[in-house]
């Protein structure tokens, strides 16, 4: 691990110690003298993702993060929800034994995800990933959302579908003077 100031190649050990899952070690510089960080952590064994073509590819966090972000842009989502979408999904792949897993299986849970969290940005995913070929496909899904948002109470953390019986996502930020 190279100084991340003045990039020097070596450094000293000034303290060592073990956190959630791996090891946290303070080190200092031998040449700036500056000191930093590095964290230890055992690394998962290698996930692949099976592609609908068939094609594997390594299972990658960054691009995981980047859809789920894509699809919950400007929704006005608590901080860290999907960082902790993303980080639960992961968790749960690598738990599940596998060494490989159908991208589809990845993408339900994705929208499982989303669902629960913002119903606009679950559109948003679904559209994308089921590859929506028309409106009636996704005025289908829609209904459902509707639907079930009538049947069962709302809960507190979900954000309401219709805004003024206007969709959510194309209300104005500003209130609207009565
Ligand atoms: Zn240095």
């Amino acid at each position: 691990m190279n100084c991340p100031y003045c990039s020097y190649h070596d450094s000293k050990v000034i303290d060592s110690r073990d956190v959630n899952d791996g090891v946290r070690r303070r080190r200092q510089c031998l040449s700036c003298h500056s000191r930093f960080t590095t964290y230890e952590r055992l690394q998962p064994a290698s996930l692949f993702v099976i592609k609908k073509d068939e094609r594997r590819e390594e299972f990658n966090r960054d691009k995981l993060l980047a859809g789920i972000h894509k699809a919950c842009e400007k929704r006005p989502l608590p901080t860290g929800a999907i960082d902790k979408l993303c980080d639960d999904i992961e968790t749960e792949l690598y738990h599940s034994g596998k060494s490989e897993i159908p991208s589809a299986i990845i993408g339900d849970m994705v929208m499982e995800g989303l669902k629960s969290l913002d119903y606009i940005a679950y559109i948003r995913f679904a559209s994308v990933y089921r590859d929506f070929t028309d409106i009636t496909a996704l005025k289908q899904e829609v209904d459902i959302l509707l639907n079930a948002e009538a049947e069962v109470s709302q809960p507190i953390e979900q954000l309401p579908l219709l805004l003024n019986g206007k969709p959510s996502g194309m209300a104005k930020s500003h209130r609207r003077r009565r």
